[in-house]
């Protein structure tokens, strides 16, 4: 595209930001545009790099975020000021308390009148408003830093522990210009921007001591562990040393849930009996009891893989702290291990065995329940065969018991294809994760959602549609947030209870999509087999009783208990 600056020989700061993203490999950006940056999105599409347009600017950063975690470069989200910028913050926010490498990308206000608060259009100090939620927050001021200011957003969201950037462009250096020969020098490419750490040779010592002196070690996967891409040498330390491994859920698949030495389906047991636990890329969170007995044995020794040596100590001792990347970690773990006959006990794994096959059995009894209505164990028994015959589908996860079901009951093959509500246990994440996973990967995506969690999202239906993306949304039914059975004596439904009779499938059909309503495992099947199979957008209303479900899912431990009275 020629424009009237090629022609002047000028170069504005539009092209720039677009010229500086293209030398970094940025071939997509998700955004909302809107005053100033709707030039920013025309020219990116104008010079090749994909520009996918949401409904909200949390979709869109959500999707960012995804993308950073599928692909280890940084996702863009592009909004508009003020209020456009407050509404991609949430998902920039979660994408650093996640690990996953992403810039937003905003237009603002002039800096004269938003300083002295004299009242400008969406005037918000945007710089200060993102700094606590961020990694880093940067502001380009001329329009010559443009490549040095996209230069050091790329670099801060990869390297070392992966986060979000805010990178804030008033409109006034968007619309400056430069000689079109001086402004190629200003953009450059990121030389190895996220640099491999090794771990000191004495730090790989301690930890083999400690491995090689356990009677009950475990490994623990985390989602650091699968965004960095370190399957191969994960899968020989498994394998050569024996050791179980617990796959925290978007870790799930990094090696295959049906691994002879997954300990998933004997998760309790593996953890309250482990004396020695590798984390790889986990963090000792509430996600893991923060390490803490009983749920844990008091005696166990933690060794901790991690690029960020903050993290060791922030719940338990760290007996074996490993600073570094996760492969470079991991190699020299193996080859030390091979050396030092690192094994786990042959009573260990029989341990194990024996819980998994009784866990098991149990399993699959609830699966081949077939109640009616439906109820949440019996409709993924239909959702896991269907993804069970189709193992490269990606998998995007939302809701309480939806989440927490799913996450059981639908195993994994493939790595990086779960991708859920994460560290936050956040909603809304949904259907820009799914975009994204669908965007980036060019494979069906499926999203099981719960009703309440759909609706943090929903809207981005139309965008799934608009894009013709491969995207099945489920949404299992239950008529309300955790159930939808409560009843009140008042007018108004209770707080929990949503509309039992909604019939999500027509949001698809509203924008073209096709929709589908079931009632039985039957008919699920056949619809996810359909929608799969015809790789467009679809919808499945997936009808279940609203007595299925229980408050808060799994984490009921986490509402306040209340006062009981006096007697
Ligand atoms: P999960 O929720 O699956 O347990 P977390 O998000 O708590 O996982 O932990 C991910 C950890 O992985 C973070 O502490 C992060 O610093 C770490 N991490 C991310 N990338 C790498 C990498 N390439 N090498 C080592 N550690 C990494």
């Amino acid at each position: 595209m020629t424009t009237h600056l090629d022609a002047a020989g000028l170069t504005d700061g539009f092209q720039l930001v677009v010229d500086a993203l293209r030398a970094n490999g940025t071939d997509t950006i998700y955004g909302v545009v809107g005053i100033p940056i709707t030039d920013l999105a025309r020219t990116a599409q104008a010079n090749g790099i994909r520009y996918i347009g949401f409904r909200h600017e949390g979709s869109a950063g959500h999707a960012a975020a995804a993308a950073g975690f599928l692909t280890q470069r940084p996702g863009v989200c592009l909004t508009t000021s003020g209020p456009g910028f407050l509404n991609g913050l949430p998902a920039l926010a979660n994408a650093t308390t996640n690990c996953f490498p992403m810039i937003q990308i905003s237009g603002s206000s002039g800096r004269a009148v938003v300083d002295l608060q004299r009242g400008d259009y969406q005037d918000i100090d945007q710089l200060n408003a993102a700094r606590p939620f961020v990694k880093a927050a940067y502001r380009i001021g001329r329009v010559e830093d443009i490549g040095r200011g996209v230069a050091r957003a790329i670099r801060t969201a990869v390297s070392g522990r992966p986060g979000g950037v805010y990178l804030d462009i008033p409109g006034e250096v968007l619309g400056q210009c430069l000689e079109t020969s001086v402004a190629a020098s200003t953009v450059w490419r990121v030389v190895d921007p996220a640099p491999r750490q090794l771990p000191a040779p004495e730090a790989v010592e301690r930890a083999l001591d400690v491995l090689s002196r356990a009677q009950r070690p475990l490994i623990v996967l985390g989602k650091g562990a699968a965004y960095a891409r370190a399957d191969e040498v994960i899968r020989q330390f498994v394998e050569v040393t024996g050791i179980p491994f617990l796959p925290m859920s978007m870790a799930k698949g990094l090696l295959p849930d049906s691994h002879p030495r997954s300990a998933a389906a004997a998760r309790s047991l593996a953890i309250a009996r482990a004396d020695a636990v590798l984390l790889v890329g986990a963090r000792l969170n509430w996600l893991l009891g923060h390490g803490d007995s009983p749920q844990w044995s008091k005696d166990a020794e933690f060794i901790q893989i991690d690029i960020a040596a903050a993290e060791f100590d922030s719940n338990q001792p760290i007996a074996a702290p490993l600073a570094g990347d996760i492969g470079s970690v991991l190699s020299a773990l193996l080859d030390g291990a091979a050396a030092r006959a690192v094994t786990a006990p042959a009573g260990w794994i029989d341990q194990l065995a024996e819980r998994k096959a009784c866990n098991d059995a149990k399993m699959r009894e609830r699966l081949a329940e077939n109640p009616h209505p439906m109820r949440f164990y019996n409709a993924l028994a239909a959702i896991r065969a269907v993804l069970q015959r189709n193992p490269d589908v990606y998998l995007v996860n939302e809701g309480a018991n939806a989440l927490d079901l799913t996450r059981n009951v639908i195993d994994m093959e493939l790595p990086r294809h779960r991708l859920d509500t994460g560290t936050w246990g956040v909603m809304g994440i949904g259907m820009g994760y799914s975009i994204a996973a669908a965007v980036e990967t060019g494979r069906p995506v499926v999203a099981i959602e719960g009703d309440s969690a759909f609706g943090f999202s929903g809207m981005e239906i139309e965008t799934i549609c608009r894009y013709r993306l491969p995207v099945t949304v489920v949404v299992l039914n239950n008529g309300g947030v955790y159930r939808g059975d409560e009843s009140v004596s008042g007018p108004d439904p209770a707080p929990t209870v949503l509309n039992a009779g909604a019939r999500h499938e027509l949001l698809a059909a509203a924008f073209g999509g096709k929709g589908y309503h079931v009632t039985t495992p039957t008919e699920l099947d056949a619809a996810l087999s359909e929608a799969l199979a015809a790789q467009g957008p679809a919808l499945i209303d997936c009808e279940l009783d609203p007595a299925a479900g229980v408050e808060s899912g799994h984490l009921a431990g986490l509402n306040p208990a209340r006062a009981s009275a006096p007697a």
